[in-house]
């Protein structure tokens, strides 16, 4: 069955019809265009774009009475023309391993899933990209949901705003600077294949990097890629953060089944991009994430074939144990395979981790994302049906 890749979104523009600008996810340059726009005089626009970015992303402010530092007509100036907004927290859960999972609501009455997850000395944020996706990875829960649209960047770093307001974690102005971060890195894993949200991933991530904001460097964010090869180059210039694959099968045969972008860009289109990404990004290793599916992409051949295809890039293997979700079409591998499958790996020199599965009690791990209302929607029946499968 050869499903169609197609790329059905849109964008919500940043500026409504005559409404107040959102100024979260413009970037420095966009916001200084908006305040000009509004009436600040040109040669303070750098200098008033400073003091607002250091309130909204370095202290957490939404209110512009609390940014004492502009003076009382502008502030009113400000709460006329523009608004602070980030994504509105419609729930949320906490796994009983500490993962926390929020559903949040974006502009057109959307949700999409983020994911917290705490670890030994450090705490990730798994954020969304698109609600849904397009693409169809037959084992992802996410490529089930038909509804797609892009999220704009404010709802991509607004996102990990959401989160700092929740773990309380926004410095306060003056206050000595605390080096232990709950949340100390992003994974683009949640909802969404980036690459096909280019521009709003690069600019919420140049946000989320800035040094005078949220100030996490570019070596703490990860963008998962299923494989939009064009996109990868672009991504080593313009956004310079660690790439993760999702490579998971070593045949273009399987790969056409699991990861059907492979039948537009291949494993060896996939690898050639691959190999220019760290000298460009300067980047260390390229994570490759490999979902270990019963009988499907699980063999020792497997293994072996993957070392020879990877050689020569500097590379981690991150072997996700597969996470079951109402219908679908696969099965875990077992614990024994997995260890087989990574010793393999490791023996051959790569470090191959058995990525431990986070928050399943609340559907937070990998691939288990949707919008709960989609979720509640759709039957095994009508999953098992969109998933090709007969049975
Ligand atoms: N669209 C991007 C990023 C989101 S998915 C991508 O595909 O890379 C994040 C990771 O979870 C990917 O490696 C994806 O293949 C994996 N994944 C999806 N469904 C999964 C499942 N049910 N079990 C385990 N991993 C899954
Ligand atoms: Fe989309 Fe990634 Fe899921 Fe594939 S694995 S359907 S690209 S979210």
């Amino acid at each position: 069955m050869s499903a169609p890749i197609t790329q059905d979104v849109h964008t919500i523009p940043r500026k409504l019809p005559d409404g107040p600008i959102n100024l979260v996810g413009l970037t420095r340059d966009a916001m200084r265009d908006a305040l000009i726009a509004a009436g600040t005089p040109e040669k303070q626009a750098k200098m008033r774009v400073g003091q607002i970015w250091q309130w909204i992303y370095g202290w957490g402010v939404r209110d512009f009475e609390a940014m004492t530092n502009l003076s009382k007509v502008f502030r009113a100036e400000l709460a006329e023309k523009f608004v602070i907004e980030i994504p509105e927290v419609v729930s949320k859960q906490v796994s009983t391993d500490g993962t926390r999972k929020w559903l949040v609501r974006i502009a057109g009455g959307h949700e999409v899933e983020v994911v917290y997850i705490p670890e030994e000395g450090r705490g990730t944020l798994c954020i969304s990209s698109q609600v849904g996706c397009t693409l169809t990875c037959s084992f992802c829960h996410t490529g089930t949901q038909k509804l797609v649209r892009n999220l704009t960047a404010g709802e991509i770093v607004g996102q990990v705003m959401m989160a700092r307001d929740d773990l309380n974690e926004w410095p306060v102005p003056g206050a000595p600077k605390d080096e232990t971060r709950l949340l100390s890195n992003i994974v683009l894993m949640g909802m969404g294949e980036p690459l096909y949200n280019f521009e709003n991933v690069r600019d919420a991530m140049k946000i989320a990097m800035d040094a005078e904001g949220i100030q996490l460097s570019r070596r703490r964010i990860t963008l998962s890629t299923s494989g939009v090869v064009p996109e990868i180059a672009r991504t080593a210039e313009e956004i310079g953060c660690q790439l993760a694959v999702s490579f998971h099968a070593t045949t273009d045969a399987v790969r056409d089944t699991l990861v059907p972008i492979n039948k537009r860009w291949n494993i060896d289109a996939l690898l050639e991009a691959l190999r220019a990404y760290p000298k460009v990004s300067n980047s260390e290793r390229i994570t490759f994430e490999y979902v270990m599916l019963d009988g499907v992409n699980d063999s020792d051949a497997d293994a072996h074939r993957l070392v020879d295809l990877i050689r020569g890039i500097p590379a981690k293997i991150n072997l996700i144990p597969f996470n079951e979700w109402p219908g679908a079409p696969y099965k875990r591998s077992s614990n024994n395979r997995i260890r087989k499958f990574a010793d393999i790996i490791y023996k051959a020199g790569y470090a191959s981790p058995i990525r431990t599965p986070r928050g399943e009690d609340i559907m937070a791990a990998c691939g288990q994302l949707k919008s709960a209302t989609e979720r509640a929607r759709k039957s095994r029946k009508q999953i098992e049906a969109e998933a090709g499968m007969s049975s």
